[in-house]
């Protein structure tokens, strides 16, 4: 209860609560795990921002209690790419949602996994733009009905990480809100990654995407989420075949490049010399 007590009063805008989000929803459990792995890291609050987009999970920036940027719709990694250039001892989380990262923000995601810029991307998927009034997204699945796919969308999701790794991003995890711990050291693992990180966190809209396609609640979300993930080390040994409807979670890929910052900074000293 005490470290529950300390964590809401160091980390949190009290006087910003209650929150938007709805019962059941899965932002808070995100935003808790972010809290907890920031702590683990042991980084000076004053260090740290959290910059994020447009959307449901986006507005946790506003009840974070750090240097906090809430920007424009799938925008957020392009502000952040500014602040880390002109601030490179910063340390940024980049909160967005499937729509804001993958779609609105795509080009912007790309680039910065691309460029392996020291950002450590959130990216809060709940398979919907929430606050928009339900539309799908690119990582809604085949079928899925959303208020632009009334009898289901016809379109193909695509996986970020794949997409990020394609990219040149240097770590990427997955984790879900059924699992909050594992959440919380995947997003702890790509903060002390040097470079850009990925950690992709599932997460249940019981409103706008549960109740329309009729899965229940939230902790029916949260089950079924949780019995259709397989861990990144089970999975290898694991046949293709029965990992069709699987979740793979975990870290999925981390290796070492040159961080554009550094590399930048490098570059202007070199050339004064
Ligand atoms: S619409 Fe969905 S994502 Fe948005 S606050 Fe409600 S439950 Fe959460």
């Amino acid at each position: 209860m005490a470290l529950i007590e300390h964590l809401t009063q160091e980390y949190l805008r009290t006087k910003k609560l209650p929150h938007i989000w709805c019962p059941g929803c899965g932002n808070g459990i995100v935003t808790a795990a972010l809290i907890r792995a920031i702590e683990r890291t042991g980084y000076d609050q004053r260090d740290v921002v959290i910059v994020s987009g447009i959307g449901c999970s986006s507005r946790a920036a506003g009840y974070l209690n750090f240097n906090t940027l809430h920007t424009t719709h799938g925008r957020a990694l392009a502000f952040a790419t500014g602040l880390k250039m002109a601030r490179p001892e910063l340390k940024l989380f980049v909160i967005m949602g499937d729509g804001d990262c993958s779609a609105i923000g795509g080009n912007h995601f790309i680039h910065a996994a691309r460029r392996n810029i020291d950002l450590n991307a959130v990216i809060i998927n709940n398979h919907i733009y929430g606050m928009t009034g339900g539309q799908h997204s690119p990582l809604t699945p085949t079928g899925m009905k959303a208020t632009t796919a009334p009898r289901g969308t016809l379109e193909r999701p695509f996986d970020l990480l794949v997409l990020a790794r394609g990219a040149g991003a240097t770590f990427a995890a997955r984790g879900i809100a059924a699992q909050p711990r594992q959440l919380e050291q995947l997003i702890v693992r790509g903060a002390t990654h040097k470079g850009f990180s990925v950690v992709e966190a599932l997460s249940p809209c019981p409103i706008a995407y549960g109740r329309r396609n009729k899965l229940g609640g939230a902790v029916e979300m949260l089950r079924s989420m949780k019995d259709s993930s397989i861990s990144v080390e089970r999975a290898a040994e694991t046949e293709d075949a029965e990992l069709k409807d699987k979740t793979i979670t975990g870290v999925i890929y981390s290796f070492d490049a040159p961080e554009y910052a550094e590399e930048y900074y490098r570059s202007i000293s070199d050339n004064k010399g």
